[in-house]
Parts: C-alpha cells; structure tokens; sequence
C-alpha cells in the first residue's frame, strides 16, 4: 500500500461521515443514526444508514456498505488511493507523495492539468471578452446558445493566431516539450512551433471527476476539419471519456428513478439537451462507442438511450453499439428522430417538450435491431430470413441474462414465424463456435468460493464482539482457538484480534477495522455487522453471555462425544482401567451440565 496506516486514520478522523456523506445525499436523523434514500440503489423508503458514532454506512436494501472511503469510492468510482487524496483535499491534509506512479509521471500529469487549466481560462477569456470574443459570441448567440451554457460547459474561443496560447503559457514558464507533449502546441515541418486551435469555439473535456483533461474545437470559418479534438496524452484516453459525464452523473443517477443516460454525437447537441432540461446527458467524443465507454457509463446507469442522427451511417454504429451495452449487461434504447434533423435543431424547433415523448418512447434494442434488419432484407426470402436470424441471434448471443435471451427469442419468434425451437438450436451452435473460438477458461474457477453459510449465531456473536471490546477479550481468553464456519467470520475474527493486540479499542477502531479490508464483499459483511444496534449496555452483556454459554455447551456435546469414541476405542482394546478413566471424566462433565 502506497499509504501508511497513519496517514490514512488521520483523513478517517478529519473527514466525518455524515458530513462527507451528506455533501452528497440528504440525510435525515433517526435516532442514533441517519436515514437516506440509498444512492446505489433503487428505493422508495430509505434503507440506507449512515452511523455517526462507528463513522460507518450501510444499506440494507442492496447489502453496500463500509467507512467514509468506501463511500466516496463507489460514489465518485474511484480506487483508494484517488478517495484518499480526495478526502484529504477535501480536510486540506497534504499528503506525502504516493508511491505508485513514478515522481516523473506524477509531475508531469501535474504539468499537463497546469497547462490544460490555463489554457481553458485562455480560451474562455477570448470569448467572454467583448471585443475580442465578439465573432465567436455571435455565432453561439445565432445558434441559441445563450452566456448560461458559455459559463456551464465552460466555453472558450481560440482566437485566428498562430501563437497566442504559445506566447500566454511559454511567459507562463512551460518549457517547449512539455507544451508538446500538451499537444496543444504543435510543431511544423520546419521545426517551428504554434497553436493546435485556430479559429474554434472550444468545448474543454473533463473526466468523470471533473478534471479537465483534452478539449474538442469546431471551426468558425469554413477550414476542415469541422471538428478537431486535442490528441490523446497520458490524462486523456478517447476510448473512455464521455463529454459532460461529470454534470451528468449528478443527474444520471438521482435516487427514485431509472438510472438513464442520454447519449448524443455531438458537443452542441450535448450542451442544447442539458440546457433544455435532460441533464443527463453526454457525448462521444466524435468516435464510435467503444467498450470502455460503456463500462465508464454502467458505473452510474442502468439504462442508455443512444440518440443518432438517422441517417444510414449512424443506424449502422447505433447498431454496433447496441451489442456492446448488452455485452456489458446495461438496457440500451435507441431514440430516432425525423429525417436529417439532429437533437439540437430537433429542441430549438419544437421545444423541450416535444423531446420528452421521444425519449419515452424510444425503441428498444429489439424493436430497433428488428426494424432496422427487415428494412434491409427481405424475410419472405429464404436468404434474407437467415440474415435476419442470423444477426439478431448474434446480438442475443452476447446478453447473459437468461430471461432476457428467452424474453428475445420469443418475439423474434413471433415476429418472423420461425419455431422457437429452431431459434434456440442456432443459438446454441452459435454459441458453441464463440466459445470454441475464445480461450477455454481455466478449470476450478471455484476454487476459493468456500461455502459461506454464516449462521445467524455467528453473526451475532461477531457483531458482538465487533461492538463491545471487552467482550472479545473474555471470549477470546474462553476460546483461544475458536473457528467459525464462515470464512469471512474468520478473517474478521482475524483481523479484530490483531487490533485489539496492538491498541485498546476505541471509538473509531471500528472505521479503523474496515480500512484494513480491502475487498468490498468483506466491507459489506462488516458494517453490516457493525450498524446494528445493540441497544443497552445490559442488552448486549445478556446477549453475550448467551452466546458464550451456547459455545461452551457446544464445546461440552464436542468433549463429551469425543470420550464416548474413546471409551468404545478402549472397551474394544480391552484395557478395563482405561475404560473407566474415561467413564468418569465423562460423568464429571455431565454433571457441570
Ligand atoms: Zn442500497
């Protein structure tokens, strides 16, 4: 780990988590905790607790939980070590540099973010300038974009200069390659360097967190190409980020409803959806979608409404991307509108309000893949059926769901009069040949799943001595050698009893506790565990006092049948004194009954 444990309790103890927790879900007080719809779910009541006194959430709706990190990691989808720097910025704690990436790339990802933040106030700058930005102002203004949406999507203009941002960032101290590297500055054949953006209305391009990391630019004048994006470096990887994802996310996943997210083509259909109320909204960055995209996108929804201009090009890459979200297991709907006409012009001509009913009625994948093939062949043709077949049976191939595969094959069953059983044999040989084709996977992927039926007693006991530390000192002076059933038990057991080895237990020793489990699966199981409430002091000594004597009692029936086998061990051996060793250790423990 590239963090001490000292550095880590001291972000935990500065960042408390109803206040992180609340910066970003409503929380209601509910006695000794607090009460929220859960952000990672869907609810109408709220499941999701938040515990002041342990510094622990839990959900008992979707079983998500654990500390003040877990939280902004799964919120933000972060890793660790980025939810710790967060949390520590957010305390304004400094943090020693980590040790996973190397001083050189961590200072030079540093540059590029300097470079690319004074470059966007640059560009910004020009456009709001009143004589400067006026040319790029009125083509904004002439499409309806009014100086609301300049300030959301931070736009900016680059002026027809060849070495403005040059000039700006070289007084600014920025060495030549490193501008390079920027790929803000470009250098020509002749060795000479200048400006990548000329002439442009910039769109600045912010990963999911927020941080600016490329810009897309389109031409004022006439200049090919209409669309140019800054290239990729090593903060900005085309094939992952999604313009407008970190206004959207906020909005994608608003706790009571479907989490849906709109995906348009183009920067200024992007900006027009949001502004018009469909906050939800991003974009590609003028590329196909691609895996990563939808892996980036499944972190914060469920379903996708891929918005494409309806034209035959676009009908076939909304084709191709409809198979990458079922791949990936997320809904996917597409939303046509009219002939030629793109989702900007589509809201400025009728209004918002007529993109509503569009976007509830969007088709989806199915009726859309069907539509979209029969107008392509003709089913009543042997030859065209089984392209049809064939391509739609592609697509289902790659959908894991089984209702859903059978839901599929049902209605494509029913729409092209095919028997469902034949369906379902093509299917089958289709999938034989893929998988044929991919690696086999090695065997015993089982292993390491040991059978976790951890008992209510168990748990109970755990959840114990996880809240009270002087209870796990006298069951572990009881029972030094006591093995639960379940496997997490254990490493909970496991990891409590070191703790408690190294310091006396105190008030954050449970938040503490969850830092050190990194796998989420075992987070869960402990601030589970953890969030219940006990109620009295005398509530829980009772509580454990029961459970002792049920282990002890357990321990006894084990004692006792172990003598009876060695009792009958001795009688077939025939060594009368041993017999009645046994029989009367055997008495004597029944009597302490
Ligand atoms: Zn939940």
């Amino acid at each position: 780990m590239a963090f001490s444990e000292q550095v880590i309790d001291q972000v935990q103890q500065a960042s408390d988590i109803v206040d992180v927790v609340s910066s970003y879900v409503p929380l209601k007080r509910a006695g000794r905790n607090y009460k929220a719809l859960c952000p990672f779910h869907h609810e109408k009541t709220p499941s999701f607790m938040v515990n002041p006194d342990k510094q622990i959430f839990h959900c008992f709706g979707c079983g998500v939980g654990g500390d003040v990190f877990s939280f902004v990691m799964k919120h933000e989808q972060m890793g660790f070590p980025e939810a710790l720097r967060h949390l520590a910025d957010r305390a304004r704690i400094c943090l020693p540099e980590a040790s996973d990436t190397t001083p050189e790339a961590r200072s030079l990802n540093e540059r590029l973010y300097q470079i690319y933040a004074l470059a966007s106030e640059f560009y910004h700058t020009r456009l709001t300038n009143p004589a400067l930005g006026e040319q790029a102002r009125s083509y904004l203004a002439k499409r309806s974009f009014d100086l609301e949406a300049v300030k959301t999507f931070q736009l900016g203009f680059a002026p027809p200069e060849w070495r403005a941002l040059l000039q700006m960032l070289t007084k600014k101290g920025f060495r030549d390659e490193e501008l390079l590297r920027s790929g803000l500055i470009v250098r020509s054949v002749q060795g000479e360097a200048y400006d990548l953006f000329r002439n442009r209305i910039i769109f600045p391009i912010m990963n999911a967190q927020g941080k600016l990391i490329a810009f897309g630019g389109r031409v004022l004048g006439d200049e090919t190409p209409k669309y140019l994006n800054s290239p990729e470096t090593s903060i900005f990887k085309k094939r992952k980020e999604l313009y407008a994802l970190h206004l959207a996310k906020r909005f994608i996943s608003a706790p009571g409803a479907i989490r849906r997210v709109l995906i348009t083509e183009g920067y200024l259909d992007c900006i027009r959806l949001y502004m018009s109320g469909f906050q939800n909204v991003v974009a590609s960055l003028g590329t196909s979608l691609t895996e990563e995209h939808v892996r980036n996108l499944k972190r914060y929804a469920d379903e996708a409404i891929v918005i494409f201009d309806p034209d035959p090009a676009g009908e076939q890459a909304s084709l191709r991307s409809l198979d990458l979200f079922l791949e990936e297991g997320m809904a996917v709907k597409v939303l046509s509108l009219p002939q030629g006409i793109d989702p900007d012009d589509f809201v400025r001509a009728r209004g918002p309000e007529a993109m509503k009913p569009l976007i509830e009625e969007s088709q989806d994948f199915f009726d859309f893949k069907l539509r979209v093939l029969l107008a392509r062949y003709n089913r009543s043709d042997s030859l065209g059926l089984l392209k049809v077949t064939g391509e739609f049976l592609d697509s289902i191939s790659k959908i894991k769901n089984a209702v859903l595969v059978d839901r599929y094959l049902k209605r494509l069953s029913a729409n092209l009069g095919v028997e469902e059983t034949s369906l379902r044999s093509e299917l089958k040989k289709l999938k034989q040949k893929q998988t044929s084709l991919r690696f086999t996977k090695p065997a015993g992927s089982q292993v390491g799943q040991t059978s976790d039926k951890e008992g209510p007693f168990e748990n109970i006991l755990l959840s114990l001595l996880l809240n009270e530390p002087m209870h796990l000192t006298v069951f572990q002076e009881m029972f030094p050698h006591f093995v639960f059933s379940s496997e997490k038990a254990n490493k909970v057991l496991h990891l409590l009893g070191q703790m408690a080895h190294e310091e006396a237990l105190s008030r954050h020793s449970a938040s503490k506790l969850l830092n050190r489990v990194r796998d989420p699966e075992l987070k869960n199981y402990v601030s589970n565990l953890l969030v219940r409430e006990w109620g009295s002091a005398r509530d829980r000594d009772r509580a454990f006092h029961d459970c002792m004597e049920r282990l002890r009692k357990g321990e006894r029936s084990e004692q006792l049948k172990a003598l009876r086998h060695q009792i009958s061990q001795a009688e077939k051996t025939g060594d009368e004194k041993l017999v009645l060793q046994y029989v009367r250790e055997y008495q004597g423990l029944l009597g302490k009954g």
